[in-house]
């Protein structure tokens, strides 16, 4: 599998996901942004990311984060930003169709499914799991500026 299936700009999430569902998504991420930077990641945290890191503020591949990441918000962001039914619809149709089992519709949606990309299995898949774990360890002991960091894992993850 390629990175670049991987590892998102904007336009491709939208083109992938629809123009509505990536506005939606959008919107919560205002709303999240004040409380996700006060909770510090808990989840980036939790669920084993190896580009994650406390010295960060946020993700430091904010820009082409996965499908996974953008479509992840904890239960206190869904209250803080109540959705209507059909917005609630709209935003769980690409899950619906998980559950449905359109393998399809799945391959195409979530190509690394049951694998989570940023995670220890999901970047050794990708060949990149040393790079990013060199970079991360090189920011946290001061070697390299956070700018530097993000780039470099941009760069890593996207060979842009
Ligand atoms: S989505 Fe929830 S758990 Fe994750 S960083 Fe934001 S507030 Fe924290
Ligand atoms: S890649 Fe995903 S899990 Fe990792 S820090 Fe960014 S948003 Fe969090």
């Amino acid at each position: 599998m390629e990175p670049s299936q991987i590892f998102l700009t904007d336009e491709e999430f939208e083109a992938l996901f629809s123009a509505e569902i990536a506005r939606l998504i959008r919107n919560l991420n205002e709303v999240s942004q004040q409380r996700c930077r006060e909770c510090g990641g808990k989840c980036c945290r939790e669920v084993g990311c190896r580009l994650y890191s406390p010295a960060f503020k946020g993700c430091p591949i904010y820009e082409i984060r996965p499908r996974e990441c953008r479509y992840h918000f904890c239960n206190q962001l869904f209250v803080q930003a109540p959705l209507d039914k059909e917005q609630l619809e709209l935003l769980m149709r690409p899950i619906t169709e998980f559950t449905r089992g359109n393998r399809e519709e799945i391959a195409r949606m979530f190509p690394s499914f049951p694998t989570f990309p940023p995670g220890e299995e999901g970047l050794a898949s990708l060949g990149i799991r040393e790079a990013v774990v060199q970079v991360v360890q090189a920011f946290e002991q001061g070697e390299l500026s956070e700018e530097t960091a993000r780039a470099l894992l941009r760069n890593i993850c996207r060979r842009y």
